[in-house]
């Protein structure tokens, strides 16, 4: 797996300070943690697997290694100022090509545009909302790729394995992680790029108050359920965002997904197609409710595309508990923790964009609220969503 951790930690002593400590070496923490070695290398990334990337991890199948889900990029001026920013850490250029292709919809049997739910749209609107951009863009080097080449520039100590269970605080600053309820990992700053339903156990009481924490815990996440499909033939030419709803009405709703381009092979050609659908995450501890939205997943693509599912090679399961959803925890303009000042919040879930491109731009914030990099205008909550970007886009 290209993810995996080949780092070497420095020779430190139990008491060392780092001045930087990463919690969560996903997409943002490798990014924080990369720009941040440009300045120092003492800086500990601490993540709670034994690879790095997080969601955001190559997987292998019969037609090459795809993304772990669709990473569908748009075509707007955030992304490309996101992309060009990963290029700059990574020494190499991502580069992009635009292209016009409105999601599709399928409906009284034909294919259309999809121009919107109307007044059907899911609890998870939002979260679907990203990959509805008319335009796109098609990058050179996939994202499944951008964590190892984000880690070949990262110069501090990486700790895997290693769940933070607890940030100690001392008059009101952040001293010291405890990871995996036992050693203590002291930093004079700490950027929190892990799930912000978990920072409720995290943080001890008192450091925020206790509404804000049965907030941050009472908040609906959603569960990712994806479906990856090999079939054993060209299914479409369509490469457009697929928006399927179901024929009724039922509590899970529409998927979105995409076919990619088909390999060929001597005895014929073989298809991935990636499919998309979020359940409510406390729904999901009854794995019935994930079997019934898989259901309706292939019912939907095979209501489109009735040849879809003949021969099929293979298909791969995804649940992602806690992948979507956003939060509104107060915090300060350069993106601290009111009442904790070195307390940084770098999660994606904290951004209005909440994919990818979310992802880099809650990273690029921080960074320069700690001032590193130029996005300084940008720190005042007034960044938009992939939609509300998207028609000032279109109109400009
Ligand atoms: C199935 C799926 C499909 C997607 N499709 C798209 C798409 O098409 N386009 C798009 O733009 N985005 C897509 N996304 C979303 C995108 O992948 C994420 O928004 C982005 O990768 C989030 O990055 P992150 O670093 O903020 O979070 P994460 O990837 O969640 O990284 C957080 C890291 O922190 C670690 N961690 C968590 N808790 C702790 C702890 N207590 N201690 C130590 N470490 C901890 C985790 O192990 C993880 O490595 C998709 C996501 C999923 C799940």
């Amino acid at each position: 797996m290209q993810n995996e951790i080949t780092h070497q930690n420095k020779k430190r002593s139990s008491q060392h300070v780092y001045d930087y400590v990463i919690i969560g070496a996903g997409l943002s923490g490798l990014i924080v943690a990369s720009a941040l070695s440009k300045e120092t290398d003492n800086i500990a990334l601490i993540e709670a697997q034994d690879f790095i990337g997080g969601f955001n991890k190559p997987v292998k199948n019969s037609t090459g290694t795809i993304n772990h889900g669709l990473r569908y990029v748009p075509d707007l001026p955030s992304a490309h100022r996101a992309l060009e920013f990963v290029s700059s850490l990574i020494g190499q250029e991502i580069s992009t090509t635009s292209q016009e292709l409105p999601p599709v919809t399928y409906e009284s049997g034909q294919f259309k545009e999809f121009v919107g739910f109307g007044n059907n749209s899911p609890d998870f609107y939002e979260e679907l909302a990203y990959f509805m951009t008319s335009s796109r863009l098609n990058v050179n080097i996939e994202p499944h790729a951008w964590p190892a080449l984000l880690a070949s520039k990262y110069t501090g100590d990486l700790f895997n394995r290693s769940y933070v269970t607890k940030i100690n605080f001392t008059d009101g600053r952040a001293t010291d992680v405890v990871i995996n309820g036992s050693k203590n990992i002291h930093g004079q700053n700490f950027i929190y790029c892990a799930s912000l339903k978990d920072l409720a156990v995290i943080l001890p009481d008192g450091v925020i108050s206790a509404r804000a924490k049965q907030k941050l815990s009472k908040n609906i996440y959603w569960t990712g359920v994806g479906l990856d499909l090999v079939h054993t033939h060209e299914v479409t030419e369509s490469r457009a965002i697929h928006i399927l709803n179901g024929t009724t009405q039922d509590e899970i709703g529409p998927c979105a997904g995409a076919f990619h381009s088909p390999v060929l092979l001597d005895d014929g050609a073989l298809q991935t197609s990636q499919w998309l659908t979020y359940v409510d995450e406390e729904a999901t501890e009854d794995s019935e409710v994930v079997a019934v939205a898989l259901k309706k997943i292939k019912r939907q693509i095979k209501r489109a595309y009735p040849s879809a599912f003949e021969n099929l090679k293979s298909e791969r399961i995804a649940v992602t508990p806690n992948c979507a959803g956003s939060v509104d925890i107060k915090r300060n303009a350069n993106q601290s923790l009111p009442g904790a000042e070195n307390l940084w919040l770098c999660s994606h879930q904290l951004h209005p964009q909440r994919n990818l491109i979310g992802a880099i731009g809650q990273a690029q914030l921080v960074l320069a609220a700690m001032g590193f990099g130029s996005n300084v205008e940008m720190i005042d909550h007034q960044v938009p969503t992939a939609e509300q970007e998207s028609s000032t886009h279109t109109e400009a």
